[in-house]
């Protein structure tokens, strides 16, 4: 029996790249491949990149210098590209960087087998078609091996809605949603192996429409199928945007038990100028009245967003438009982000803001972001909630895992198991977690 080869991926990006990740591990399994930690004894090294920050493909081209190293002791050694930069740099890839072997855009993981074939026979490959088939149901069904309590489900691809600041409508093409029976499927499989919560991704979950026995589904009814499994206590879904959340959606949150009370909504500005500026198609009030009608349906939702400060054009009072959005919002949890030019998009054309005036900004907003988080945390010190256990924790018989709000709880001497739900009563507030007793 041959030794099974080493694959070593390093994941950067959103949870849509980690479920990517897991899918085009276990494609390679069928090659042989077992995943290793350390990129120094691996046979195949996989950078799944992100092109969402900033210089994201210089840092591509650093990282994968660092490797020459690696292939001088290793000529079998195959270096592979994937994800957002792979399909935006393509070729230039293997231009630049006569190291890589392989560059495979997100839409061809499904090809890796035959690509990582045409490495070893010498070849380089390249993939960055969008192509017709379903990448997903091309890829080998997930191994039966058991796993961790919750899981990564991507049920829809790609953006249509160009905001001006945005790589996704290039780098993941058009909008996909998979077939409501294939996601059941897989959703049961996964449950089968020990899955207890199943967080669906997208980058545009909420607009999801995919075929189902009576015609397309929305997000809600899919929701409402996944709900009917046996097992699967949680479902999550990220990311929305403020235009797709329909009233079947935000009913789902006040009557779907196994809904949980957290929501990613990205508004980006608080200015109505900027945010059609951003081609963002709603306006600060919109949002906020948006909110008002998710609150009603289920009061004690956690709010979380993604913000943007010194896009082209925003003054200061467009900044404090979004700081006053911020503070009648109350998020949770949110990300900020000083905006940067991504070649290709509207956006990157226009007159910029100071670098100075934008870093300014994102300090304020960032501040005004912590103190609601730790409100939020603060206050549920004295609350009970349901703890879905994940890990031990780092202390000796203390165990760790997520609350329905996503908050990090750790209990000490936890007599449970991983994957058991159990009420605990918070009784401190860390810097990014809570303490509790089970009750
Ligand atoms: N689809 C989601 C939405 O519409 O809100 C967001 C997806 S995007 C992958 C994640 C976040 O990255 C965005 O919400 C935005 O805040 C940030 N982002 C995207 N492009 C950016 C840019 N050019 N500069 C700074 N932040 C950016
Ligand atoms: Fe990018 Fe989200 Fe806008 Fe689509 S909706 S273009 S993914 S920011």
């Amino acid at each position: 029996m041959t030794a099974p080869k080493k694959l070593f991926i390093k994941t950067y990006g959103c949870q849509m790249n980690v479920y990517d990740s897991e899918r085009m591990a276990e494609a390679l399994g069928g090659q042989g491949y077992v995943e290793t930690k350390s990129a120094d004894d691996a046979d195949m090294i996989l950078l799944n990149t992100c092109h969402i920050r900033e210089k994201a493909a210089e840092k591509v081209y650093s990282e994968l210098g660092r490797f020459r190293g690696l292939k001088d002791e290793n000529p079998d050694l195959k270096i592979g590209v994937a994800g957002c930069v792979a399909q935006a740099e393509g070729e230039e890839i293997m231009r630049r960087q006569p190291l890589v072997d392989l560059v495979v855009g997100p839409q061809s993981y499904h090809r890796l087998p035959e690509m990582e074939a045409k490495t070893r026979a010498g070849e380089k490959a390249l993939d960055t078609d969008f192509p017709e088939e379903d990448k997903f149901e091309k890829l080998k069904s997930r191994p039966k091996a058991a796993r961790g309590p919750t899981a990564f489900l991507t049920v829809q691809e790609g953006c249509d809605k160009f905001c001006a600041f945005c790589v996704v409508p290039y780098t993941r093409g058009v909008e996909v949603s998979r077939p409501a029976d294939r996601i059941l499927t897989e959703a049961r499989d996964l449950v089968e192996r020990g899955v207890r919560e199943i967080t669906l991704l997208g980058q545009n979950v909420n607009a999801y429409h995919g075929a189902g026995a009576d015609g397309d589904l929305t997000l809600a009814q899919l929701i409402w199928e996944l709900d009917k499994i046996d097992g699967l206590a949680r479902i999550r879904f990220t990311t929305s945007h403020p235009n797709d959340m329909a009233d079947d959606l935000i009913d789902a949150h006040g009557t779907c038990t196994k809904l949980m009370p957290y929501l990613h909504l990205p508004v980006q500005s608080g200015s109505d100028h900027i945010l059609k500026r951003m081609n963002r198609s709603h306006t600060a009030d919109s949002y906020l009245r948006l909110i008002e009608r998710i609150r009603k349906a289920r009061p004690d939702i956690l709010l979380s967003g993604d913000f943007i400060v010194g896009f082209p054009e925003e003054s200061d009072a467009d900044f404090q438009a979004t700081l006053d959005l911020a503070e009648e919002v109350g998020y949770g949890q949110a990300y900020s982000f000083k905006y940067s030019t991504r070649p290709g998009t509207p956006a990157a054309e226009r007159p910029q803001v100071d670098e100075n005036v934008k870093s300014e900004r994102l300090q304020r907003l960032q501040t005004l972001i912590t103190r609601q988080q730790r409100d939020v945390q603060d206050s549920m010190v004295g609350k009970n909630v349901n703890v879905l256990f994940e890990k031990p924790g780092r202390r000796e018989g203390q165990m760790g895992g997520k609350s329905e709000y996503l908050h990090a709880v750790h209990v000490a001497n936890a007599n449970v198991n991983v994957g058991e739900i159990r009420k605990v009563r918070i009784t401190d507030s860390g810097t990014n977690s809570l303490g509790g007793v089970l009750v």
